[in-house]
C-alpha cells in the first residue's frame, strides 16, 4: 500500500469543530451506555454536525471487525463474543436521543455462523419496541451472500437496508478485498424480493479512489437494475498513511452532476456530495415515498 505523501485536501472538504453542547451530550450518552458508533470508529468527517443535531449512527457486534478493507478505519483484530444486552442498550440510546429515524451498522463478523444476522434482528425488534413508529436504516455487510443470514434479518422488518458497494467493480478487489461486488449487488436485490418490495433499498459509493466516470455510471446502472433506488455518492478521504491512496479530490460541481445523472437513471433519492456519507442526513429519505404508503 502506498505510503506517499497525501495530497492536500481542497479547501470544500472543512470539517467542523464541536463547540454545540448538544455534542457533548451525544458523546456522553454514547459513553454512558458502551455503544460505538460509526461516527467515531470510522473517523466520520461529520461528526461534529451530526452529533451537535442529536444523532449518530451506532455500530453493533463490537469495534473490531474481521475484514481489513483498503479505505476503513474501523480496526481488524479477533472480535469479542456478541454483548446479549446491546440490542437494549441501541433501544434506549435511540429513545433518549428522541430520534425518529436511526440508522444502525455493524462490524463483519465472519467468525459467527450468521454473520451476526440474528443481533441485528434482535437490535431492530428492540429499537422497535422501545420507539415506536420509528424509522429503522440498517447498513449491513454482505453476510457473505448467505440467503438464510439475510432472511433473519429482513425478517425484523426494517423500513431501509443499506449495503454498500463502496466502489466500483474494477475496484472492489482492492478496496474491498473479501468482498464481491456482484455478490454485494445480489444482497440488495435478495432483501428487496425477501421483503416482497416492502423495503428501501439503498447504497453507496464513495469516489476518489482512481474510478473513470463511465465506471460510476456502469455501478449507478447495476444497483438500478437490482431494483436500488436511494443511493449516496461521497468523497473518500484516507484515514492513515496506512490506507489507500486519495487518488482525486471530486468537485462539488462534479457530485452535482452525478447526481442530476443518477436521478435520471431512476433513483428516487440521492445524496451526493464530497462529504456524504451512507448515514449523513439519513432521515431527509422517508421509505414511505419510496415504498408508497
Ligand atoms: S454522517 Fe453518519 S457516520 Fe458520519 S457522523 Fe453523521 S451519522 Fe455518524
Amino acid at each position: 500500500m502506498s505510503t506517499a505523501t497525501p495530497m492536500k485536501k481542497p479547501d470544500w472538504i472543512k470539517v467542523r469543530l464541536p463547540s454545540d453542547p448538544v455534542f457533548w451530550s451525544t458523546k456522553g450518552l454514547v459513553s454512558d451506555l458502551r455503544l460505538h458508533t460509526v461516527c467515531e470508529e470510522a473517523q466520520c468527517p461529520n461528526r461534529w454536525e451530526c452529533w451537535s443535531q442529536g444523532t449518530a449512527t451506532f455500530m453493533i457486534a463490537g469495534d473490531r471487525c474481521t475484514r481489513a478493507c483498503g479505505f476503513c478505519a474501523v480496526k481488524t483484530a479477533k472480535p469479542f463474543a456478541l454483548e446479549d444486552d446491546e440490542p437494549e442498550r441501541v433501544a434506549e440510546a435511540t429513545r433518549r436521543m428522541k430520534l425518529g429515524h436511526v440508522v444502525i451498522t455493524a462490524v463483519a463478523r465472519d467468525d459467527v455462523a450468521d454473520g451476526g444476522a440474528e443481533h441485528f434482528a434482535r437490535t431492530i425488534e428492540a429499537v422497535r419496541a422501545g420507539n415506536p413508529g420509528i424509522v429503522i436504516e440498517i447498513l449491513v455487510p454482505d453476510f457473505n451472500g448467505k440467503d438464510e443470514a439475510i432472511q433473519t434479518v429482513m425478517e425484523a422488518r426494517p423500513h431501509i437496508f443499506n449495503h454498500n458497494l463502496e466502489t466500483v467493480e474494477r475496484l472492489t478487489p482492492l478496496v474491498r478485498s473479501r468482498a464481491q461486488y456482484q455478490r454485494s449487488l445480489e444482497v440488495l436485490s435478495k432483501a428487496k424480493a425477501m421483503a416482497c418490495g416492502r423495503v428501501a433499498t439503498k447504497s453507496g459509493i464513495m469516489l476518489g479512489l482512481g474510478e473513470e466516470e463511465e465506471e460510476i455510471f456502469k455501478a449507478m446502472d447495476d444497483l438500478r437494475k437490482h431494483e436500488v433506488t436511494v443511493l449516496t455518492l461521497g468523497q473518500y478521504l484516507r484515514p492513515s498513511l496506512k490506507h489507500l491512496p486519495v487518488v482525486d479530490y471530486i468537485h462539488p460541481d462534479v457530485f452535482a452532476r452525478y447526481k442530476t445523472v443518477a436521478e435520471e437513471k431512476g433513483f428516487r433519492h440521492v445524496a451526493s456530495g464530497p462529504l456524504v456519507r451512507s448515514s449523513y442526513h439519513a432521515a431527509d429519505f422517508r421509505p414511505e415515498l419510496d415504498l408508497g404508503d
